[in-house]
């Protein structure tokens, strides 16, 4: 038997993937690994559509693998473990974000910063040992090292599952950058899947939030259902010039290319502009804003396992949830649309468990 996706491994997995840069998905038969001794099986049950899956399904960051299956806000039931998994048991609520492996001891892994390892496996597009691309939660059941799985608190609804990149991917910089001081004053670039987290992120830590967003008709919602302090429009000169030297710090989520300058002008002397968005193509950063207030611009991207296990513990005491519209899963690619043009409040969520139906 030639070799396929639907053979390489035992186990039979089912699941949708785009084949070429349209990014379309469709059905797709695939497998997965036996799980290994130190593997956990699940039943995946909820995944969210983060902007980097549309992102990488259009090859935009040049560097797709087809066939992608996209997805790493993953939660589910375990069906089965490793004899030697210490941490989890069938039955048990589990959470997979944006990576599935790492060389576990590097100077970052033995830090748990699995995230900024040179060797980090991404949960989909990318290659676990041995070649094998590696596919995403928008399937019936992955398995993974235990490493990289966590606890789903039990007072989390499942379908939460944003928390995994999106909420990880805020918390994370708020916390490392030092902008999660009570009293501070934060900006948040982008009101999507990831700004959404970041204005309840920080107003947990007891900041002061304003989003700076390019769509008018979000900033009611913004202010009363998410609880942020104030509204600018990027797009109009005089709303951003009266908030002129504002600001402590910035978490910048924008998907696409835009000014940064604006945005440099909005932090005090010493803010911060921390870049989480990834846009395909460089943006312009002037330098001599940066010079004139020893401002600095950072960046980040997603936490490692230990910090995602607290971020998820943080959210369940403090009942932070994403804001979602849960979808079936053959609304996928109307709700990729969608979210390219920032049409939704404020992130998808597949119901995989319910919807996702195996043709053969
Ligand atoms: P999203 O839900 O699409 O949100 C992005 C937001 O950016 C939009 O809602 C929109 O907000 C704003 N925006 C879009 N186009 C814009 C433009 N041309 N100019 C100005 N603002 C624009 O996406 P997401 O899932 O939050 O992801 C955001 C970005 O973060 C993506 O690039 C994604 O790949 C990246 N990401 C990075 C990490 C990491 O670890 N660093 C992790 C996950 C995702 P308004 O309507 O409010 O303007
Ligand atoms: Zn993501």
């Amino acid at each position: 038997m030639a070799k396929s996706y639907e053979n390489e491994h035992p186990i039979k997995a089912f699941g949708w993937a785009a084949r070429d840069t349209s990014g379309v998905l469709s059905p797709f038969n695939f497998s997965r690994r036996v799980t290994g001794e130190k593997d956990v099986q699940f039943k995946v049950m909820y995944c969210g559509i983060c902007h980097s899956d549309l992102h990488q399904l259009k090859n935009e960051w040049g560097n797709s693998k087809y066939p992608i299956v996209p997805g790493h806000e993953v939660v589910g039931v375990v069906t089965e473990v490793g004899s030697k998994v210490e941490k989890f048991e069938v039955g048990d609520k589990v959470g997979v974000g944006c990576m599935v492996g790492s060389c576990r001891e590097c100077e970052n892994c033995s830090v748990d910063l699995e995230n900024y390892c040179p060797r980090q496996i991404p949960t989909y597009n990318g290659y676990s040992p041995g070649e094998t691309l590696t596919f995403g939660g928008y399937s019936d059941i992955m398995v993974t090292d235990e490493h990289f799985v966590v606890h789903w608190p039990e007072n989390l609804s499942m379908d939460a599952a944003p928390l995994l990149c999106a909420g990880i991917t805020t918390y994370s910089p708020l916390k490392y950058y030092g902008l999660d001081k009570p009293g501070m004053h934060i900006g948040v670039v982008g009101l999507g899947g990831l700004g959404h987290m970041a204005v309840k992120f920080a107003k947990a830590f007891g900041t002061k939030v304003t989003v700076i967003s390019t769509s008018a008709n979000k900033k009611q919602e913004a202010i009363e259902c998410l609880g942020a302090d104030s509204f600018l429009i990027s797009r109009d000169p005089e709303q951003m010039k009266a908030a002129m030297s504002t600001l402590d710090g910035i978490i910048d989520t924008v998907s696409a290319v835009h000014p940064i300058l604006p945005l440099l002008s909005l932090l005090k002397a010493h803010g911060k502009l921390v870049m989480v968005g990834a846009p395909e193509k460089p943006v312009e950063l002037p330098v001599f804003p940066l010079l004139m207030g020893r401002k600095l611009v950072g960046g980040s991207l997603i936490g490692g396992m230990k910090e995602t296990q607290e971020m998820l513990d943080f959210a369940a005491k403090h009942n932070i949830t994403p804001v979602i519209e849960v979808v079936p899963m053959d609304y996928v690619n109307t709700a990729l649309e969608r979210l390219l043009k920032s049409d939704v409040k404020y992130r998808f969520v597949l119901d995989i468990g319910n919807t996702l139906k195996a043709t053969n």
